[in-house]
């Protein structure tokens, strides 16, 4: 029994290693570098580039090191390409290679696969393959197709853009963004964004001319990698203009933690807090809130609550709780910190949410519209 378990992990490991000695096909028809031994040579390093490409991404040892960043994006799209379902299918197909510049060439892969004679494209890429002493190298295009764009740097973050940038929502994304993960605790990390001014085009930039998974919705993709220490996104202009301060912090929530683990109405406080929401600040909110709200010193908080009553701005019912917890939020963290918050996010379920409520600020069930009514009062007298 013994040697046949051998047997069978030789011929395991015999196929293994020649399925990965090659796996880039060849047409008869592709014209290669004319130097034999170069081309040889080009081959060779793109076969082990793929076939590393196969793998973890971040370790492929055959990436242009200067332009590994800007190659992640391309690398994220090609691990496990190979796959349908758990089978090995798509192969790649070398469709093109074109000298650039000196020792530079400029490489198209596609990945197909065949089912009853149906031919199927899963991706095409490109590539640009850069000759390092006896070997190349292979980075994704986007360094070089944005080679003539400029770049502005606002703190931690390095925008890449073709004409011009709003600098303005820049900075207001930047401080924002650095407001909440101060908080969060999440450690500011050099980030490179490039912003398209037409998304369309934008995954061709970086090397993906077509992948089968994104068919009819490549314009709504944020595309984007991080790592360690470093992060990129490649991103339509408007994003950036249109960016929602909102959103931007259940963005960075999420980034800790999942948002289904977490009190909802408290996650909607702190946003609505700190970004206002559809696009009215949280004082147009606040004012919205005391106009069409009956509020006095007899309204009935807790009857609210249970009703779950709302108010509305123009397309959007807002629920009255999200302002409630907006201000216990507030004075929570005014009087013990973000830590103290985070623990009322943290309790999720009603029994637990006013435990943690009645344990940060004394409010209870007996005391709520009491308590609510003189936050109430208390923000409409900083209003004015
Ligand atoms: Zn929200």
């Amino acid at each position: 029994m013994k040697t046949t378990g051998i047997i069978v992990i030789l011929l395991i490991s015999v196929s293994i290693s020649s399925a990965q000695t090659s796996i880039l096909n060849l047409y008869p028809e592709i014209k290669l570098p004319k130097d034999s031994l170069e081309s040889q040579k080009l081959v060779s390093s793109l076969n082990k580039f793929l076939i590393a490409a196969q793998a973890d991404a971040k370790i492929n040892e055959w990436v242009y090191e200067p332009e590994f960043l800007q190659t992640t994006l391309l690398l994220d799209e090609i691990e496990g390409i190979h796959k349908k379902e758990d089978s090995i299918f798509y192969k790649p197909y070398l469709l093109d290679i074109n000298a650039i510049e000196k020792e530079q060439y400029i490489i198209q892969i596609a990945y197909l696969g065949t089912i009853d004679e149906t031919p199927s494209i899963r991706a095409s890429i490109e590539l640009i393959a850069h000759k390092i002493e006896n070997k190349y190298l292979f980075s994704s295009p986007l360094v070089r197709n944005t080679k003539h764009w400029k770049s502005t740097s606002v703190e931690n973050y390095t925008f890449y853009y073709r004409d011009t940038i709003d600098l303005k929502k820049a900075k207001e994304y930047q401080r924002l963004t650095a407001f909440h993960d101060k908080k969060l605790n999440i450690d500011p990390k050099n980030t490179s964004v490039y912003l398209f001014e037409d998304d369309l085009i934008s995954q061709k930039y970086f090397g993906l001319n077509y992948k089968l998974d994104y068919n009819g919705r490549g314009a709504s993709i944020v595309w984007s990698v991080l790592l360690e220490n470093q992060d990129i996104y490649v991103i339509n202009n408007s994003i950036l203009i249109e960016f929602d301060p909102h959103d931007l912090w259940h963005n960075r929530l999420s980034k800790v933690i999942s948002r289904r683990k977490v009190n909802h109405a408290v996650d909607e406080g702190i946003a609505t807090l700190h970004g206002g929401s559809w696009g009215f600040s949280w004082q147009e909110m606040f004012t919205e809130f005391q106009n069409q709200i009956q509020i006095d010193k007899h309204t009935d908080w807790l009857k609210l609550r249970e009703q779950k009553s709302y108010f509305e701005t123009p397309g959007h019912k807002n629920p009255t709780e999200f302002m409630i917890t907006a201000l216990f939020v507030k004075k929570i963290e005014n009087e013990k910190g973000f830590s103290a918050v985070w623990e009322l996010l943290n309790a999720k379920e009603e029994d637990a949410y006013f435990k943690t409520l009645e344990k940060l600020t004394g409010i209870t069930k007996n005391n709520y519209n009491k308590e609510v009514w003189k936050l109430v009062k208390q923000e409409i007298t900083n209003k004015i």
